[in-house]
């Protein structure tokens, strides 16, 4: 499933500065593209909670798995 491209368009960092997210459609992700957070999309529900989020190592970043 991908995320309406609409919907994607309207979704913002949650923290302050309300930057635009990048999605990934293969992680199921949105990445912030100013503080680098990576919110998860559960059940193509974007979860926009500061609390739930993976701290970024930074925009555009593919950090390995370990
Ligand atoms: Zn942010």
């Amino acid at each position: 499933m991908a995320l309406d491209p609409q919907l994607l368009d309207i979704l913002a960092c949650p923290d302050t500065h309300h930057a635009p997210l990048g999605y990934d459609a293969g992680e199921q992700t949105l990445t912030c593209t100013e503080c680098g957070r990576v919110f998860e999309v559960r059940d193509d529900i974007p979860v926009l909670l500061l609390d739930e989020a993976r701290p970024g190592t930074g925009p555009g970043t593919h950090s390995e798995v370990a």
